[in-house]
């Protein structure tokens, strides 16, 4: 039977070093997975277990768009992170296996609308509003693991205007990719085409219109935009 409207477009992201797009299917995202956030943010980083919240699959930025400000908040925050890309789908994945799931990897920030997150918060309410809105998911290529492997360490860092804003090492996830993958099977079906945000190394703050954010992991690459 044929759609009565428009079907909507999948969202793709280009692939480095290839003709082609990733197409976005659902977008995961792990809250306070660097412990020296997770004490930025009052948790305790040893015991915590993960948590993840969801962006919707057409919030991404691809090719260096630019990022508009979004309507009422007045806080808005970056978060640079490790974003995992998922080519094969299933439920209760072990972690051994976790990584024969990956297509490869890419650096994404998740914008957050921080004084809204404050209030969903305070009033035990999903975050919807804070992180899953129009364009807060700007996104780099994605480098295959073919080319890249699966990192354990490596810098990761975002410059605004030029100024180091948030640094870290991937090897300060408390959480690691195949964990993160096997325990987010476990309470979903991941499917070709998941992306997965992977949490952000601490030093967070709030953009200004006008201001130029530049993200960088080693051997991955960069992802870049403009807030407007
Ligand atoms: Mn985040």
């Amino acid at each position: 039977m044929r759609y009565a409207i428009e079907p909507p477009e999948v969202p793709g992201v280009r692939i480095e070093g290839e003709d082609q797009l990733f197409p976005v299917h659902r977008i995961y995202c792990v809250g306070r997975n660097y412990a020296a956030h997770a004490l930025e943010m009052g948790g305790d980083p040893n015991r915590e277990a993960p948590f993840f919240f969801q962006k919707n699959p057409d919030n991404i930025i691809v090719e260096g768009g630019d990022f508009p400000y979004p309507a009422k908040s007045s806080d808005v925050h970056h978060e640079i992170e490790l974003v995992a890309a998922l080519k094969r789908g299933g439920k209760d994945i072990s972690v051994s296996q976790a990584l024969d799931f990956v297509f490869g990897y890419a650096v994404g920030l998740d914008m957050t609308r921080r004084d809204l997150q404050a209030e969903c918060k305070k009033h035990g309410r999903p975050w919807e509003t804070a992180k899953a809105f129009e364009n807060s998911a700007p996104l780099g290529r994605i480098m295959p693991a073919s080319r890249c492997g699966h990192l354990k360490e490596g810098a990761i860092w975002l410059k605004v205007d030029g100024r180091m804003r948030q640094e870290g090492n991937l090897n300060q996830l408390i959480w690691k990719v195949p964990e993160i993958i096997s325990y987010l099977s476990g309470y979903f079906t991941l499917k070709p085409g998941d992306l997965i945000m992977t949490g952000r190394p601490s030093g967070v703050a709030a953009v200004e219109r006008g201001s130029v954010l530049y993200g960088h992991i080693d051997e991955i690459g960069d992802v870049h935009t403009k807030v407007v």
